[in-house]
């Protein structure tokens, strides 16, 4: 095919990817990494439950998934209080984040969202068409009142807001978000990120509301559910908001492996409990990490820390360089000041063990 077959937006698109995957980086070092700790995975794995049901269901694979992901919608219902047409299932949050842009973006269409954000939702904003407008974090934290300022100001329709955030791990109590999605301007619609609330305090998340239709909230099974590599999330809203997606989305894209583990998983009412303590615990691991090594710890609601490194984006840089060549993967966050960090995802003690011990030794390099 002839280069000017594709569609404008195609051929005028830089070629970027939002996050280059630690295979990627393994195969151009020719060896594997010793501690996985950049993608806020949850190393703590899935539940037990979940295991066994995705074992059981491997042999059935030959059937296709329910395309109404009908009995996780019902569990999901159940679990927050709502109905099965207040949920919508989709591969990922990441996913559910590129059929949402598709349903509200058209040529240049505003959008707001932070400086140094959540880099996949820039990268759908981008693909559909429209046009960013970030507001920069405030003390390590996203600016509820700079998002509405903005909204207002370029009439944006979609307005994207992490809670707890990532990368910083930093996270709003309940009254602010709720004061934000009561201002959410008429027109426009909240994306309330909640891909790490299974980590937050109780105060953190506002009461569902699902009669308002400007708010979205999504969910994951990649991190506290433990399933990243099943691809699985969930949306939920008002009705009519929710039956939108199934105009656009891929029907047959949930497998039904993730489905049958999901719904295990959340039948596990061991699980989260479980997760939230070791989370916690490895929360604490990194933060002595730090403060060992004379650097300090941002304090993080979510199953990630970052560590302020004390100086500028390069230093950070040639940290995370320096963890990499030891074979520690991290990731840090993309623009100043928040770049003066790495992000260190939490994970069992003998991943942490390595970046303990390899942690030193990057630091006195760079002295040197
Ligand atoms: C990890 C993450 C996601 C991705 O969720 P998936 O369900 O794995 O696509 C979404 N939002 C934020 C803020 C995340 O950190």
């Amino acid at each position: 095919m002839s280069g000017s077959s594709y569609t404008s937006l195609v051929r005028d698109l830089p070629s970027t990817v939002p996050f280059v995957g630690p295979e990627t980086q393994e195969r151009a070092m020719g060896r594997p990494f010793r501690a996985r700790l950049g993608a806020n995975e949850n190393g703590f794995g899935p539940s037990q439950k979940a295991v066994e049901a995705m074992a059981r269901a491997a042999g059935e694979v030959w059937q296709y998934g329910d395309p109404e992901n009908h009995d996780l919608k019902k569990a999901l219902a159940d679990v927050h209080g709502v109905k099965s047409d207040n949920i919508i299932v989709g591969e990922g949050i990441d996913a559910l984040l590129g059929y949402l842009t598709q349903m509200i973006i058209t040529d240049k269409t505003p959008v707001v969202t932070s400086l140094g954000a959540y880099p996949t939702f820039n990268f759908h904003v981008s693909r559909a068409g429209g046009t960013l407008h970030m507001v920069p974090f405030h003390g390590d934290h996203e600016d509820p009142e700079a998002l509405l300022t903005k909204a207002k100001e370029t009439k944006a329709p979609l307005i994207y807001f992490a809670n707890p955030d990532n990368p910083m791990g930093t996270w709003h109590n309940a009254d602010v978000v709720q004061s934000l999605i009561d201002q959410v301007p008429d027109g426009s619609l909240l994306i309330l990120d909640e891909a790490y609330i299974e980590f937050a305090p109780a105060g953190a998340a506002p009461p569902l509301d699902v009669t308002n239709d400007k708010v979205i909230r999504f969910r994951t099974f990649s991190k506290a559910y433990g399933m990243a590599g099943a691809r699985i999330g969930y949306g939920i809203g008002e009705a009519r908001l929710i039956d939108a997606f199934n105009k656009v989305r891929n029907h047959f894209g949930v497998n039904r492996i993730a489905q049958i583990g999901a719904l295990a998983s959340l039948h596990d009412e061991e699980h989260i409990p479980r997760v939230r303590e070791l989370v916690n615990r490895a929360r604490n691991r990194i933060k002595q990490i730090a403060e060992k090594n004379g650097l300090s710890a941002l304090e993080s609601t979510a199953n990630f820390v970052a560590i302020d490194c004390g100086r500028d984006g390069a230093y950070a840089k040639a940290v995370l360089n320096g963890l990499a060549e030891q074979g520690v993967f991290v990731r840090m966050p993309g623009v100043p000041p928040q770049n003066r960090c790495i992000r260190v995802s939490t994970g069992p003690d003998a991943a942490l063990e390595i970046f303990a011990e390899t942690l030193p030794i990057v630091i006195a390099g760079l002295q040197a």
